[in-house]
């Protein structure tokens, strides 16, 4: 028996405390198993498992359903699909959605890399949700595949006109998030800012990292725990500082007029560096 065949898994987790999304429930539509489009070089889960861009159930929606159940009443601010991967390849998103809308009546939010974003049956099932956070970590091809390291090849132009439809029909909030490991050139920040401005999100989220890089898959990475308190064995990411997210940030919404977000790294990233809007 493999050490995952050891494991229990349950796909409901938390409540999972978030610098940005205050007291949220995790749902993992994926399993135990890490599985996504992406490996990004700062992924928490680790590196990636199983790399692929091929949708399908993961965990059935009944099974969640049934996981939810010892968390009643449900004492959290949202409910997010997040996890063990990227959601969007759960072929039973829209169906999560709308069941843990029915069941708990939470606002719910989805935490998404973007990649199949450029299918309208994914855009559709996620305007079901009442958030979605977008990655967004480069507006280059050469900083994506070095930062994000997708399986295909991301191609920038049909991300982005596939972001503005959805944008165009989705009535809930939109966050775009951005790590930053390394200062962004001008260049690229002027791309961000312009591309920012047409997109016209509800917010940014500009981050670095603030959480080591487990070395290897660990399901407990989806929770709480402090970078020095970590159960499994894990390597620290350099942050760039807190003077180049402001800089990047108040160009952004000088230019943009979108409120930016970044966390507080003197207190471990877990305040807000304003009030949260939702
Ligand atoms: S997109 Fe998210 S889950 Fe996928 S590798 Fe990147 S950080 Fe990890």
């Amino acid at each position: 028996m493999n050490a995952i065949e050891t494991q229990t898994f349950c796909s409901v987790y938390g409540p999972v405390k978030s610098w940005r999304f205050g007291r949220s429930l995790g749902i993992d539509p994926i399993g135990l198993v890490s599985t996504c489009s992406f490996n990004c070089v700062y992924c928490q889960l680790g590196e990636i498992e199983e790399k692929t861009c091929e949708r399908r159930v993961f965990v059935s929606t009944q099974q969640i359903e049934q996981d939810l159940e010892p968390f009643v009443p449900w004492d959290v601010d949202r409910i997010t699909l997040s996890g063990s991967g990227e959601p969007t390849l759960a072929l039973n998103l829209g169906d999560i959605l709308t069941m843990l809308k029915t069941v708990t009546g939470k606002p719910s939010g989805v935490l998404t890399n973007g990649s199949l974003i450029t299918d309208p049956t994914v855009r559709s099932e996620l305007t079901i949700a009442d958030l979605v956070a977008v990655k967004v970590d480069a507006v280059e091809a050469d900083r994506l595949k070095r930062i994000d390291r997708p399986i295909v090849n991301i191609e920038l132009p049909d991300f982005w006109s596939a972001l503005q439809q959805f944008r165009q029909i989705y009535s809930g909030k939109l966050a775009i998030q951005t790590m930053i490991l390394s200062p962004w050139s001008d260049r690229e920040q002027a791309i961000y800012i312009e591309l920012m401005h047409g997109l016209l999100p509800d917010e940014i989220q500009l981050n670095t990292p603030t959480r080591p890089k487990p070395l290897s898959h660990e399901i407990d990475a989806r929770g709480n725990y402090t970078p020095d308190a970590l159960p499994y064995a894990a390597r620290s990411l350099k942050p760039v500082s807190i003077e180049v997210l402001k800089t990047f940030a108040d160009r952004i919404q000088k230019i943009a007029g979108i409120p930016v977000y970044y966390p507080d790294l003197l207190h471990q990233g877990q305040q807000p560096s304003k009030q949260p809007g939702f």
